[in-house]
């Protein structure tokens, strides 16, 4: 467990944590790059706000991550990526705070050595579903067979009791939500948000956006009456036939956040 050293500060949510006594390890400009454009495609489609992240596994080290430091997503820039251990230390944070929930990701990528990207959030469509008793999230449309028939539901009660913040704080917390993935890409956590998992940094993009968009018309369709899901296999083949598309819909977005970028340097933002 890495020396937390001001996790009860103000800033709850965020921590100061002391490097881990190790090197970090050269990564390509493009991968962090990516990493920064899937901060701002997520906020720009409203998947996070001021809260959530998204990590990727690196690519020359398979047990360490690259995740932002602590802030909102849309304001990161390459130098504000640092690299973690699968304990949730982080390698070069060089003093600033880092997410407290980063266990999600570290535990997540010990647990799956097949899952390369994370997506956490508190997206606004999700969160009701996440407390539905009887109302789980399916697969309505095609764009979202990932979901798999139903996506599982971690009650944070059962692995911290009843009076946790609902955060994934530990290593503990995060075993436990890593331990859900197995029949669908996309937990919800109940009372609090998401996490979502894929192969890529561009599947798990799409993976999230296209979840709340699901989550969405799921309380809409609902208001007219009985809904027709995807069934088992038809998410199966969408997954298949869908998922070999997701260059197109990474290329629009990534238009529109460096676009949006220039526009703020132009304004001097
Ligand atoms: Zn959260």
């Amino acid at each position: 467990m890495c020396g937390n050293v001001n996790e009860n500060s103000a800033e709850a949510i965020s921590a100061q944590v002391a490097d881990a006594a190790t090197q970090p390890t050269a990564t390509t400009h493009k991968l962090l790059d990516d990493l920064v454009l899937a901060n701002h495609i997520l906020f720009n489609n409203g998947v996070v706000d001021a809260f959530g992240h998204v990590s990727v596994r690196h690519d020359v080290r398979p047990d360490r991550f690259l995740l932002a430091r602590n802030m909102a997503p849309d304001n990161g820039t390459i130098d504000d990526i640092v690299e973690f251990n699968l304990d949730g230390e982080p390698v070069n944070a060089n003093g600033h705070r880092v997410y407290l929930e980063r266990f999600i990701h570290s535990e997540i990528y010990r647990a799956r050595s097949d899952v390369m990207a994370v997506v956490h959030s508190h997206s606004h469509a999700i969160v009701p579903l996440s407390v539905a008793k009887d109302f789980p999230l399916r697969p309505l449309f095609h764009m979202a067979g990932f979901i798999g028939t139903a996506a599982p539901v971690f009650e944070i009660r059962d692995a911290g009791g009843n009076g946790t913040d609902l955060l994934i704080s530990n290593q503990m917390l995060g075993r436990a939500l890593s331990g859900l993935f197995k029949s669908s890409a996309i937990v919800l956590m109940r009372g609090h948000g998401s996490t979502v998992v894929a192969e890529t940094l561009q599947k798990v993009v799409y993976r999230a956006v296209y979840a709340e968009i699901n989550a969405r018309y799921q309380m809409e369709a609902n208001k007219l009456g009985p809904i027709t899901y995807l069934t088992e296999e038809e998410a199966r083949s969408c997954v298949t036939s869908i998922e070999g598309q997701i260059q197109r819909p990474w290329d629009l977005w990534t238009e529109q956040a460096r676009m949006k970028a220039l526009a703020k340097r132009e304004r001097g933002v």
